[in-house]
């Protein structure tokens, strides 16, 4: 397998200030995790900046126009009030989507079999026209756009196993019928959507978890609910948000998931993808707030993306 890792410096410079979960940190216990022997192999790459007109294929012009207005200076800017930015943002944002960007490119022309974007700011609840929940484009809705405009990509699925529900993905592709969004989160749990009966077009399968829940309960969300809807849309290619805070250890929720539990859901969706679209599967980085847990389960999502677990 040819696994890409994309990711760039910039990422680090979207400063969140002291305290914030979404930090910085993030990205350098991941970086130093895959430096290990193992993934001698993997095939690392800068993340290029992502083309403005290829955001505004879901963001409104305006909004884009807004985000990039409200970085400051010098110090900090609150856009809600978990989602900030600092003059190193709108680059790191930049980056963050034209990674999922480049990913996709390179994915669906065959230079690479999958791909994982280490990125930051992360994306799943950023709306068309709002930032929110630490994000400010949302990074797999663009990619998954971007892989049926530029690509021609009839359907695209996007899994999401961060804790929290991708509400700003589910409501980009909630009246499209050839766009997926599967999701398992914690409910109740920001931002308070993701329930059962949160359908779209027939299009939307959601699966809340209870806090305490853990690696036996998500995995039986997963094969009722994800991935028999996952093989019935039989996708062109499988994107992933793929967030690690549903670990157990981390801070901001309450669910029990282990290294093994994000292996499994990584073979499962790869086995998905091996059917229906070649192996065509392109993962970003969401949230996981533990640093350790983060560094440990995004090693084992890699390993396992390279074929080498
Ligand atoms: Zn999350």
């Amino acid at each position: 397998m040819t696994t890409l890792l994309l990711t760039h410096p910039a990422c680090l410079e979207h400063d969140t200030g002291y305290g914030h979960p979404e930090r910085a940190d993030r990205l350098l216990a991941i970086e130093s995790a895959l430096e290990a022997e193992r993934f001698h192999y993997l095939v690392r790459e800068q993340a290029p900046l992502a083309d403005l007109a290829v955001i505004e294929r879901l963001h409104p012009k305006a909004y884009v126009e807004m985000v990039k207005a409200a970085i400051p200076a010098r110090d900090h800017k609150w856009l809600d009030p978990d989602t900030v930015v600092s003059p190193g943002s709108w680059m790191a944002a930049l980056r963050a989507t034209g990674a999922a960007i480049s990913a996709v490119d390179q994915v669906m022309t065959g230079k690479a079999d999958n791909a994982f974007c280490a990125v930051r700011p992360p994306g799943h609840h950023a709306e068309l026209s709002r930032a929110m929940g630490f994000c400010l484009f949302n990074t797999v809705a663009v990619a998954a756009l971007h892989a049926r405009a530029g690509h021609g990509a009839k359907r695209v699925a996007v899994v999401d196993f961060d804790v929290h529900h991708g509400n700003g993905t589910q409501a980009a592709f909630w009246s499209d019928k050839d766009l997926f969004y599967g999701s398992t989160h914690q409910m109740p749990l920001f931002p308070g959507t993701g329930a059962l009966d949160e359908t779209g077009v027939g299009n939307i399968f959601n699966a809340p978890l209870k806090p305490g829940d853990d690696g036996d309960d998500f995995r039986a969300a997963f094969e009722a609910r994800i991935l028999p809807a996952l093989d019935q849309f039989a996708p062109n290619i499988l994107l992933v948000s793929a967030g690690f805070d549903a670990h157990l250890r981390d801070p901001l929720a309450q669910l029990r998931l282990v290294e093994a539990d994000f292996a499994w859901v990584t073979e499962k969706l790869m086995e998905a993808a091996a059917k229906h679209c070649g192996g065509r599967l392109v993962s970003t980085l969401e949230g996981g707030y533990d640093l350790d847990a983060l560094a440990s389960s995004t090693a084992i999502h890699v390993q396992t993306l390279m074929g080498a677990s």
